[in-house]
């Protein structure tokens, strides 16, 4: 996978694109990540990007001209047509199935914005998409653009160890994740669940879908409509929600 991140800050991506799994990915080539400055592209001699609204009002706006000429450079350099998407918190949110939609993309242009808005023509001419990192306003579309390639490169064979823990992943099938212990055996008098000490490994995995299908209950029950449930799944929640005392989850069909 080929990302471009255009922005006014490159150095902001130094430390994320070196140090971890991201390093690690970037390093062996497993994902292509090249940062782009947006000033190379201004045409004066104080490289400036933004200028004041028509109309008044506070806040600068960035000109459209270094927008629309990067992009068309990095287009062209592209191994193939890049999908064009400008962080933003006008647009449509960021989830699971967005990630993995992306990360079937050979390329992609991310735009991180600063200032109070981009010229809206850029918008009209030059974007596919806005994408959002949820409802509230960042100072700048940097760490939303981290927050997407690191989502991104989960999805990307090889990047994270065991492929196995990108499976159990929260979301994944549409349930959160089940809780996870490691040594010691107690900790603050809390036990691990002898049941994960069993060896039995049938009714591990049958006490970890329960453990997920009850994290969804407790914690996310708006998931539940859209996850990939089982009759005998259909069947846990109605004994959990009897007992939890919960309410049944809005639009879930109950078991027959
Ligand atoms: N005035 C703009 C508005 O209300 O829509 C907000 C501009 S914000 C200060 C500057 C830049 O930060 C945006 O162009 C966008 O790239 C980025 N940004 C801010 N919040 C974001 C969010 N929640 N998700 C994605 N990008 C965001």
């Amino acid at each position: 996978m080929y990302v471009q991140i255009l922005t006014i800050f490159p150095e902001l991506f130094e430390s994320f694109l070196t140090t971890s799994l991201m390093g690690r990915a970037v390093d062996e080539g497993l994902i292509d990540i090249r940062v782009e400055d947006l000033r190379r592209f201004t045409t004066d001699k104080h490289r400036s990007v933004d200028d004041e609204p028509y109309g008044g009002g506070g806040g600068m706006v960035m000109t459209a001209q270094p927008w629309l000429d990067a992009v068309a450079a990095l287009t062209d350099s592209a191994p193939a047509t890049p999908r064009r998407i400008l962080m933003s918190p006008q647009g449509s949110r960021l989830n699971e199935a967005k990630i993995r939609e992306l990360a079937a993309e050979e390329a992609l242009i991310l735009l991180c914005g600063r200032y109070e808005a981009l010229d809206e023509r850029v918008l009209e001419t030059i974007v596919d998409e806005e994408l959002s990192i949820g409802d509230y306003v960042l100072s700048g579309g940097e760490l939303p653009a981290m927050v997407l390639v690191e989502a991104l490169s989960r999805q990307i064979p090889g990047v994270v160890g065991l492929a196995d823990s990108v499976e159990n992943d929260s979301f994944r099938e549409g349930l959160l994740d089940f809780p996870h212990y490691t040594r010691p055996r107690e900790v603050a008098g809390l036990m691990v669940p002898d049941i994960l000490l069993s060896g039995d490994h049938a009714r591990i995995e049958a006490w970890r879908r329960q453990k997920s299908l009850e994290a969804t209950l407790r914690k996310r029950p708006d998931l539940l409509s859209r996850a990939a449930l089982s009759k005998d799944d259909l069947q846990t929640l109605e004994q959990m929600v009897q007992q939890l005392g919960l309410p049944w989850p809005r639009g879930l069909q109950r078991p027959a």
